[in-house]
């Protein structure tokens, strides 16, 4: 877990986020350029698509996959080419790297500072679980009370949804408040609208990059995954609290997911792996894992009212989940679902043991009951209009940071 040198400075800062070690993958434009593929290092974006129209780094030596504004093509090559072209690429961009290189990479890359950040990949399908035991015992706790925190099946199934694609927007993208139909405890009759108790939920993001057509095992699953990205699942949980039953959230759910802008790709996570904890009872076979399948990322959530400064909301860690995303996907596979490029699966909201480490405003706030003081004097129990929630994530070697870029939006309220 040591830092790999760059010949570009700011690529070896040891707070930065984009040292030679990630090399995430993104799409970005300049001015009113074309959306490329790029892939940040240091303060700078290499231009790939550039890259491999002049011939100096192709992932495929046959056809061009980096000509369109997203990752998909290349995800689609498969794993020995993910690895052959992020080995390339590191070298380039490796201190001692030849001259001649260095100034191709130069010539074909922007300062990140004038660039502005688009979709990384397209989202063939969007599925969100519900797999961190804190998050699960505190909803079933305020739902259900304390006895029936945790449905029968939760210790036995990575529970999800199917969510929408088409919800999914990059980080910066402002997210319009709900309308919806609301039942609060003291009315008769449901009403229609703007939801009061819009919410976030701190999440990661991992991005399938190899498609399957039946059942895969958790190993296989492990190795379809391309990467992760940080994911806010905005939740409008009055909305949630009287559609959810018997089929789970529907508009609750499908106004906007953020993610942030970088795809930091499973082999610059490698050396972060960590455990699942202790089972409480058995998994079945098809659900067991045959090595760490987690990862170490520390996470923060920042809110910002508008005209205000940041606080730091809640801080937790990736390593909390009870399942892994491989346990996930290889569990949504085990009917034999299709699983595709670009399929996007939200690990469900990270909670951890302590009040801080509450990746939700319903659980910091516990309900609404007790509000949360921001650094400015303000309380909140929901989002307000205005506010700016920002996840952050990074996962610490020595002297160097793997890190995600910000995952951020501000809520508006409805025109
Ligand atoms: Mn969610």
């Amino acid at each position: 877990m040591v830092l790999h040198r760059s010949w570009l400075e700011s690529a070896n800062a040891p707070e930065g986020e984009f040292p030679l070690n990630n090399l995430p993958y993104g799409v970005f434009s300049v001015g009113e350029s074309d959306l490329r593929c790029g892939v940040a290092i240091g303060d700078r974006i290499v231009d790939a698509t550039g890259l491999e129209a002049a011939g100096f780094l192709r992932a495929d030596p046959d056809a061009d996959v980096l000509d369109a504004p997203y990752w998909n093509d290349f995800m689609e090559l498969g794993r020995a080419a993910w690895s052959r072209y992020r080995a390339a690429l590191a070298s380039m961009l490796a201190e001692g790297a030849d001259e001649v290189v260095q100034d191709q990479i130069i010539t074909h890359s922007v300062p990140m500072k004038d660039a502005a950040l688009h979709m990384p990949f397209r989202v063939s399908e969007f599925t969100d679980f519900y797999s961190s035991r804190h998050h699960a015992t505190n909803v079933g706790t305020m739902f259900r009370g304390a006895e029936n925190a945790l449905p029968p099946n939760w210790l036995h199934i990575p529970i999800g949804y199917n969510g929408r694609a088409s919800s999914v927007v990059v980080s910066g993208t402002p997210v319009t408040r709900p309308h919806g139909q609301i039942m609060g405890p003291d009315d008769a009759t449901p009403h229609f609208a703007p939801s009061a108790r819009f919410d976030i939920e701190l999440e990661m993001g991992a991005i399938v990059g190899q498609a399957s057509d039946g059942p895969i095992s958790v190993a296989e699953a492990f190795d379809n995954i391309f990467g992760y990205v940080l994911l806010n699942d905005w939740s409008a949980r009055d909305i949630q609290a009287w559609e959810y039953q018997p089929l789970g959230p529907f508009q609750s759910k499908a106004t906007a997911t953020t993610i942030s802008p970088w795809i930091v790709t499973a082999a610059a996570l490698e050396p972060f792996r960590s455990s699942t904890p202790a089972r409480e009872k058995p998994l079945l076979d098809y659900l067991t894992e045959p090595g760490p399948m987690l990862y170490d990322i520390a996470l923060e959530v920042g809110l910002t009212p508008d005209g205000g400064s940041e606080t730091v909301i809640a801080e937790t860690n990736y390593n909390e989940m009870y399942y892994s995303a491989a346990q996930q996907l290889a569990h949504h596979s085990s009917s034999g679902c299709p699983m595709r490029v670009g399929d996007l699966l939200g690990s469900g909201t990270i909670s951890g043991p302590k009040r801080e480490n509450r990746g939700s405003l319903l659980e910091l706030s516990w309900g609404g009951k007790e509000p949360i003081t921001l650094d400015t004097g303000e309380t909140r129990s929901f989002v307000e209009d205005g506010d700016t929630l920002t996840l952050r994530g990074h996962a610490q070697g020595s002297g160097y940071r793997v890190g995600f870029g910000a995952c951020s939006g501000t809520v508006r309220p409805k025109r």
